[in-house]
């Protein structure tokens, strides 16, 4: 059987098909007459979930230290506390309902008690009720936590996958994503071509392919399922003739990038965090040109702390060993949303509350990266970055918040290094006066894609308007050369960081507009280089 898709990235992956079974799925109310047993199914499930958690724990102490593995040990805690526990019994033993529902509702109901508590610390704690109520009910309903069973590596089909979600999956184990919905543009996408591996979206499958054998092709946009001996054995040569391009490329490896006629421009790698590092420097990075930190946020049950930030900042920047590495500020809201935050359901997220707009509304938390990015500035090259900008005022507002920290730095004679101050340029706003916000940032980095996004009118997590959104489109290309001048003017150096900065179609434009560099996803950094040096830059 062959069922048609889009591609967001190409490649091709051959393994056993695994259905992602989403934490949250719908819990059906049932009537139960043995209240007795229901109640021993619970404390069954209950003893489970602890096992699966204290796994859970011993995994991400290895690999990801004390610090992070401890929220582990506060689930197993949590599942132990008498009030959930006795919610949950006295639920089922009064209303004669199934445990799954029992768990359900007390986990709603607690999670909304915490949410409602002025404490930070403890409104936190409502997104750890529902992770533990959801444990619970993955259990009870017999799928394991979580996305995949077993070792071996899969493709991963989903109905779709939040950016949440995506980044919390053990990626060595991922083959490929096929998603039922999801835009090109989401971020979603964004993180398999992070993570170089082929995806597919919109495709229509049904739940009986779980544990099939599949094969995706993400350059015809094709997902094989049961594929005949025949077709493995076409597909087992194309992916080896994949395999030589990518050794062709890896000749391209401490090469300069640089065009026919001598023209260089700098290359970049965009990461979400620290596991990217390795790809960025295995494909040849000259720098980080996008250090998304909100994944950091994403990936965390709580805020993180300042020295969770820091450290994870330090380490970047070490490995970098004194690469440039452009740090993104909190740009959390629209697709990527953090029960934590307590940010309330928006009609039009994309337009909404989000990124620097939070930031400078809630200055504690704006402070806390500021100052672990600060922090570990003294450990390598570190540029500090604003996303969503669209008025001078919010870079003075933000660059005001950075004096605070310096002060508060040197009064605690911490140490920190010379941090270059810029801006994502992805409002039509911002493009428009990138005039006047040259005079107050070194340098300007565009986010095509929210730019696209705005000035296209187009909601880029919209699949039925992908056909629509054409970074192509002359007005982007306009606005980034008014960027491109209006940066030169005002003494900035201008980047590109959204997607658009792979496109090699538009390489040599980007060069004949004088952009000084592109930050792409590690995997495309090889082939972007190979087009600069087959090109001309006038
Ligand atoms: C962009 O908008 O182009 C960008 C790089 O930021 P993000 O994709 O994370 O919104
Ligand atoms: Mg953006």
């Amino acid at each position: 059987m062959v069922l048609e898709g889009k591609s967001v990235f190409g490649g091709i992956a051959i393994g056993p098909i695994s259905l992602y079974h989403r934490q949250d799925h719908v819990v059906k109310r049932t009537k139960v007459e043995d209240t007795a047993a229901e109640i021993s199914r619970f404390e069954a499930a209950r003893e489970k979930a602890k096992e699966q958690l204290q796994a859970l724990y011993e995994k991400a102490l290895k690999e990801v230290g004390e610090t992070n593995a401890m929220i582990f040990e506060v689930h197993q805690m949590m599942l132990d506390d008498l009030d959930y526990v006795e919610s949950v019994t006295n639920m089922i033993s009064s209303q004669k309902i199934n445990a799954e529902y029992a768990v359900a509702t007390t986990g709603d109901n607690f999670a909304n008690m915490f949410a409602a508590m002025d404490d930070e610390y403890m409104k936190a704690r409502a997104a750890d009720v529902k992770d533990i109520s959801n444990r619970l009910i993955m259990v009870l309903s017999g799928h394991e936590a979580g996305a995949m069973t077993g070792e071996e590596p899969v493709i991963l089909v989903a109905d779709d996958l939040a950016p949440s979600e995506t980044v919390q999956l053990d990626k060595s184990r991922v083959l490929s994503f096929v998603t039922r919905h999801g835009s090109t543009n989401s971020h979603t996408a964004i993180l398999a071509r992070t993570m170089n591996i082929p995806a597919l979206i919109g495709v229509d499958y049904s739940d009986d392919i779980d544990g099939k054998m599949g094969i995706v092709d993400g350059y015809k946009g094709r997902f094989l399922i049961d594929p005949s001996e025949e077709e493995l054995e076409e597909y087992r040569k194309a992916q080896e003739q994949d395999r030589e391009k990518q050794r062709l490329l890896q000749e391209l490896k401490g090469k300069e990038n640089v065009t026919l006629d001598g023209k260089k421009i700098n290359l970049y790698a965009n990461i979400g965090g620290v596991g990217d590092v390795a790809s960025a420097l295995q494909n040849d990075a000259g720098g980080i040109g996008l250090f998304r930190s909100e994944f950091l946020y994403l990936e965390s049950e709580t805020f993180p702390t300042e020295e969770e930030q820091f450290n994870a900042y330090r380490t970047v920047a070490e490995n970098m060993a004194g690469k440039k590495v452009i740090i993104r500020t909190l740009d959390i809201g629209a697709d990527k949303q953090v029960d934590y935050f307590g940010l309330d359901k928006e009609e039009n997220p994309a337009m909404g509350y989000r990124a620097i707009r939070i930031c400078l509304d809630r200055k504690n938390i704006f402070k806390t990266q500021l100052r672990a990015v600060y922090r570990a500035s003294y450990y390598g090259t570190i540029s500090v970055m604003f996303p969503m900008i669209t008025s001078v005022e919010e870079v003075r507002e933000a660059k005001a918040v950075v004096d605070e920290v310096k002060a508060e730095l040197d009064a605690e004679g911490i140490p920190y290094g010379d941090v270059e101050t810029g801006i994502m340029i992805e409002t039509p706003a911002a493009a428009m006066i990138s005039d006047l916000l040259a005079k107050e940032v070194d340098f300007f980095s565009v986010g095509t894609n929210d730019l696209t996004q705005y000035t296209l009118a187009i909601d880029r997590q919209n699949p039925k308007l992908d056909r629509f959104y054409n970074p192509h489109h002359e007005a982007i290309l306009r606005m980034l050369r008014m960027i491109v001048e209006n940066g030169h003017a005002g003494g900035c150096w201008v980047g590109i960081c959204g997607e658009l900065g792979a496109d090699t179609e538009l390489t040599e434009t980007f060069l004949r507009m004088g952009v000084d560099e592109l930050s792409v996803s590690p995997s495309m950094i090889l082939r972007v280089r190979e087009k600069i040096r087959n090109s001309r830059s006038c």
